[in-house]
Order: C-alpha cells, then structure tokens, then sequence
C-alpha cells in the first residue's frame, strides 16, 4: 500500500488539515509552511501541533509533507533573493520541530543563469548553513522538470547536492513523476528502467516521497504543468503502474492536480480503489 492525500491549506490550523484529510478519505498531507509566493508564515500553537500529532498516529497516516516556498531560490545570482531564501529555510527547518519525524520538501533553486555546477554549490552550502544535528526532520529535494534555470531536472544533479551535503543522513528526495517525465524520465514506457537509473544514481533508499501529477505535456517538454489523474500525457495506466509499483510502497503520495475538493476525494479514492 502507499499513503494518499493532497496539498491542504494550513489557514485553519494544524489539526484542522488532519481533520480534513480524515473526511477527504486520504492517509497523509501536504501544505505550504507559508505563502507559497509571499513567503510569510502562520505561527504555530504548540497545542495545536500536538493535537496534529496525536490524530496522525490514532488513524495511522503516512508522513507528512511540507513544502517550502516557492519564492526560496537558494542559488539565486542576486544576494538579497539568497539571503532571503537562506532565512526562509532556517526559520522553517526550526518551525518543523514542531512535527517531529516529518518531510520537509522544496524546490532545490534556479541558477538564473550561473551555471548548474554553481547552483549545486550553492544549494549545498545553504543546506550546510542551515541543517543542523540534533534536528528531526527529513529534507527532500524534488525532482524537477528543467523549466528556466532550475537545478535538480536530472538525478545526476540531485546527486551532486547530497554528495556536497554533510548531514546527507537527513536528506532524501521527493519524486514528482510530472516533473521526472517533463524532465525527460520514460515513466510511462520504462517505469523499471527509470526506478532503475534513481537507484544506480541516487539509490531508492533516499526516495522518500511522491508528488503524483499526471501531466499536460509530453516527455521531455520542461514545461513543469500539472494535470489531473488520467487526463494527461502520462495517464491513467501509466499512473495505477507508479502507485503499485513495489519500490514505492509504503510512501506517502501527495496530489498537487489542478483539482478542487470534490476532485481530490474523487482521486484520493480512485488511487485507494487500487490498493484493493
Ligand atoms: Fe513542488
Ligand atoms: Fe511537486
Ligand atoms: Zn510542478
């Protein structure tokens, strides 16, 4: 079995996203430790992440998944974006002790410019900075599609992150398959041969989590948009193969579809109808 949910807004509180997710008929959650394009963050209410954290174990939900802002670039050209981008993630790798034990996922940056082995770099010494010992929480790098300047479109750049990385016993990634099929990754043709080259490359140990998008575009397009479940370029087969396969049992999958509520349950129970 895997765990499904989707991204939730934390606007109502922690336990609130728990209960949501219980009526959305899903088992894990994604959401934004802060506006995802403003970059401000909700305080959090130690009871209330405690109350998060007991309804978690009562109904045996995977790990959850945060994600940080998108307007994080940790190997931005201009100082002031990195500087920001540096003070974004100290602030939330402290903040996710309030949830001990769960994933934190973000955008490895955009080298706008500089050159990948520069912003491989970059990202590496911003993790460096940043990580720290005694912390709890697993950081995931997600795959990404290759749009503009982005770091981490090939397995072999995410690679090159970890190797850099000293507390690289706390990092992991997160496979989003629009992003590794817009990145150029046969998911549809050759799941094996793609699963295949993570190991060699990365190793699935460190595959930690999956952002399940079907997508509007074909292989290789480096276009990074997202579509429903079946009604895209990867489709419906192609995705029931992903969520069965054995490498990535027991991990949480996250739906960040173009969809409201109503489409997420419907999904969280289509991809549910295949567990049976
Ligand atoms: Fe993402
Ligand atoms: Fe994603
Ligand atoms: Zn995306």
């Amino acid at each position: 079995m895997i765990y499904i949910g989707c991204h939730l807004s934390v606007t109502n509180g922690y336990e609130a996203m728990g209960k949501t997710m219980l009526g959305f008929g899903g088992n894990t959650f994604a959401y934004f430790t802060r506006n995802p394009r403003g970059g401000k963050s909700k305080d959090i209410i130690p009871e209330d992440a405690q109350a998060l954290s007991a309804l978690l174990s009562e109904h045996h939900f995977g790990k959850t998944v945060a994600h940080g802002s998108y307007t994080m670039n940790l190997c931005a050209s201009n100082p002031s974006t990195r500087e920001n981008g540096l003070d974004m993630l100290q602030k939330d790798l402290h903040r996710m002790e309030y949830f001990p034990d769960s994933y934190y996922n973000f955008h490895p940056g955009a080298h706008t410019g500089q050159g990948a082995e520069k912003g491989i770099e970059l990202i590496a010494d911003a993790l460096n900075r940043m990580m720290f010992p005694e912390m709890h929480t697993t950081v995931l790098l997600e795959t990404m599609a290759g749009k503009g300047s982005e770091v981490g479109k090939s397995f072999e750049e995410l690679r090159e992150i970890i190797d850099r990385v000293t507390l690289s016993d706390k990092l992991g990634v997160c496979f989003d398959t629009c992003h590794v099929w817009d990145g150029g990754y046969d998911i549809v043709g050759d799941l094996d041969g793609v699963l295949t080259q993570f190991d060699k490359v990365i190793g699935l140990d460190r595959l930690c989590a999956v952002h399940f998008n079907d997508s509007k575009n074909p292989c290789g397009s480096h276009k990074d948009r997202h579509e429903k479940l079946g009604q895209g370029f990867i489709g419906m087969d192609a995705m029931k193969r992903i969520a069965l396969h054995p490498a990535l049992q027991n991990k949480p999958f996250i739906l960040e579809t173009p969809n409201d509520d109503s489409g997420y349950i419907q999904e969280i129970r289509t991809v549910r109808g295949w567990m049976e």
